[in-house]
């Protein structure tokens, strides 16, 4: 077989087994088995293919028809310009979770940043390493996830300190920022998810109780023992709960409480200052 009629036997694999975009995902896991660009693809699709490799393509479209997300399939993924790796212990970091990032960084200069329900680390590995930050802590509850955030840190470069932590239990110290994207899909939503992300991610980074905002109330109901006066608090939210978790930080004692939107246009974002 040629290189070209393997890419074709993968597209046709994937739109069979009713794939969204075939052609994206057969040319992504192509281009990671063979390890060829564009370019240099059609210079060489008329080569033979070797045995092996044809096998472990296989082996891949198998597991993108069983609606593993590629992410996973090929254990990396691309955050601010940064690589991180995922497995399923953590969430696929969001495109739009780097409006949240970018929002922190505009104040990030010389303060001391805690990540809580760090992941892989993308939203504070990405501040330490853009940012010029005294210093960054990730925390997660979860000890696999938390090894992942280290790998990730060593693999950027960037001086971290990792916490497991269910939320603030475990943290000894106050920060002047505090960023988070916690769980925020509400129960009764999760049949409706795509099975990529019903069967794959981690229920434990994407349930966020029965309304959705257990983790907002949570860690607004805590912050005061955590987040030093005047510092600010940044959380990545669902589409239609910015009302709700302001309505909560106003409450809590926060000021300048704003909701900003995802480049979709969808709000995404609510960040406060904590009142001096
Ligand atoms: N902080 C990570 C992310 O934004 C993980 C979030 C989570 O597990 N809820 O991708």
């Amino acid at each position: 077989m040629t290189l070209e009629e393997v890419l074709r036997m993968g597209k046709e694999c994937l739109q069979q087994a009713g794939i969204p975009e075939p052609d994206w995902n057969a040319w992504y896991l192509f281009s990671y088995c063979f390890h060829l660009e564009r370019g240099r693809y059609f210079l060489c699709s008329g080569e033979t293919a070797a045995e092996e490799n044809i096998r472990f393509y296989e082996e891949l479209i198998q597991k993108r028809k069983s609606r593993i997300p590629l992410e996973y399939i090929i254990h990396e993924t691309e955050f601010m310009g940064l690589p991180f790796q995922v497995n399923e212990q953590v969430l696929i970091p969001r495109q739009d979770t780097e409006c949240l990032v970018e929002e922190v960084l505009k104040i990030s200069e010389g303060k001391e940043i805690l990540d809580l329900c760090t992941g892989s680390g993308c939203i504070g590995i990405s501040l330490a390493k853009l940012g010029k930050c005294k210093s960054v802590t990730l925390s997660d509850i979860s000890g696999e996830a938390l090894a992942t955030a280290g790998e990730n840190a060593r693999e950027n470069q960037v001086e971290v300190r990792l916490i497991q932590s269910d939320l603030f239990e475990s943290i000894p110290d106050s920060f002047d920022i505090i960023v988070s994207n916690p769980p925020y899909i509400p129960s009764g939503e999760w049949e409706k998810l795509m099975p990529e992300v019903r069967e794959h991610e981690p229920k434990l980074a994407l349930d966020g109780g029965g309304d959705g905002l257990v983790f907002y109330r949570s860690i607004i109901g805590k912050i005061g023992c955590f987040l030093r006066p005047g510092g600010s608090l940044f959380f990545e939210i669902g589409w239609n709960q910015g009302v709700e978790v302001s309505r909560m930080m106003v409450q809590a004692g926060f000021d300048h409480v704003e909701v900003k939107k995802d480049l979709a246009g969808l709000d995404r974002i609510v960040q406060g200052q904590y009142r001096k």
